[in-house]
């Protein structure tokens, strides 16, 4: 094992704490060990929680946290603690039974332990956006690049890509994405624009770190996410919600440095501002805007017309369809 310091013994800058459940295995902790050292080391602590949400909600003080929201369960999360970086690892999904993906998945949040160690974060930044909508899409595309340079420092080192940043996975998003807006909208006689946005903005969300872990992967291959493969109607609902700012996407993240290396203040402000703008223009392509008030204040609008909604719901169905037939084709 390569020493941070090139020489002599290996001075063991990471802790590790088991906060519930069975003491892991040597080769697990291992390859705990093998994933932090891959970004470089960083001192930080690592806790192993079967009770993975109890032990978040412990190192943050919330009340209300789960993993189970989004795209599946969680298997890691960096948190930045008064006493300094700590990732909190679910045993219950990275197990002994794959020693790759733990290494893998430490490797990526040591990349989130040294982004944030470098301040390169969203707090004290809410200047950068003129308004509250403004400050919450750029919230959403920080946290996506943050992504994205995880996984370019992750890619670069040479780890496969996940099975986040495949055509698959993202077009099983794009589908829940199409079923959830649909659920989204309510009676016309009914609207509440906020209750709709509360719906809408997690859609949003989830989309975009899924495109980060694509758009990284993309970078790294050289070649654009294999949606084809997954037949005409994944085509469709790519066209319609990524494809007109998956261009951009692609250029405000090649010009990310991966996690391992520092970022000047001036350049995450601009890619911040312009991960806005991006991400406004997605959910667009989402069927949705923002629109400041001409008093003060600000709207949430829907601007998906009747023959777009019949459109998603005839997709929808028959994406489904699809997903049954290969379900029953497996047996
Ligand atoms: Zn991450």
């Amino acid at each position: 094992m390569r020493s941070p310091r090139g020489e002599g013994p290996t001075v063991h800058v990471m802790r590790l704490r088991v906060r519930d459940g069975h003491s892991p295995s040597a080769a697990w902790r291992a390859a705990v060990e093998r994933g932090v050292r891959a970004l470089g080391g960083p001192a930080l602590e690592v806790v192993a929680a079967e009770d993975f949400d109890g032990a978040v909600r412990e190192l943050t003080g919330s009340t209300t946290y789960s993993a189970d929201r989004g795209t599946g369960t969680v298997g890691a999360k960096t948190l930045d603690t008064a006493a300094g970086p700590v990732i909190v690892v679910n045993t219950k999904v990275l197990t002994d039974t794959d020693l790759a993906l733990v290494e893998r998945t430490l490797a990526h949040e040591t990349g989130h332990a040294l982004i944030d160690g470098r301040g390169e974060v969203l707090e004290g930044r809410r200047d950068l956006a003129g308004s509250d909508w403004a400050w919450h899409l750029l919230c959403i595309a920080g946290i996506a690049m943050h992504e994205a340079r995880c996984e370019r420092a992750v890619g670069g080192l040479g780890y496969p890509a996940p099975y986040s940043s495949t055509a698959e996975h993202l077009v099983a998003v794009l589908h829940e994405t199409t079923l959830e807006l649909l659920q989204a909208i309510p009676e016309p006689t009914c609207e509440d624009q906020w209750v709709v946005m509360q719906a809408v903005i997690p859609l949003l969300d989830r989309l975009t770190k899924v495109l980060a872990y694509a758009a990284a992967e993309a970078l790294r291959a050289g070649e654009a996410p294999a949606i084809a493969t997954q037949g005409v109607l994944a085509v469709d609902a790519w066209q319609e919600y990524v494809a007109p700012t998956w261009e951009r996407r692609l250029a405000l993240y090649r010009n990310l440095p991966p996690a391992t290396v520092a970022m000047p203040e001036a350049d995450w402000h601009q890619s911040l501002v312009q991960g806005a703008l991006l991400e406004h223009d997605l959910l667009r392509c989402l069927g949705f805007e923002f629109e400041d008030s001409l008093g003060g204040g600000y709207g949430f609008y829907r601007r998906v017309d009747d023959d777009r909604l019949a459109k998603w719901v005839q997709r929808g169905l028959a994406q489904e369809a699809l997903y049954e037939q290969l379900e029953s084709a497996k047996g």
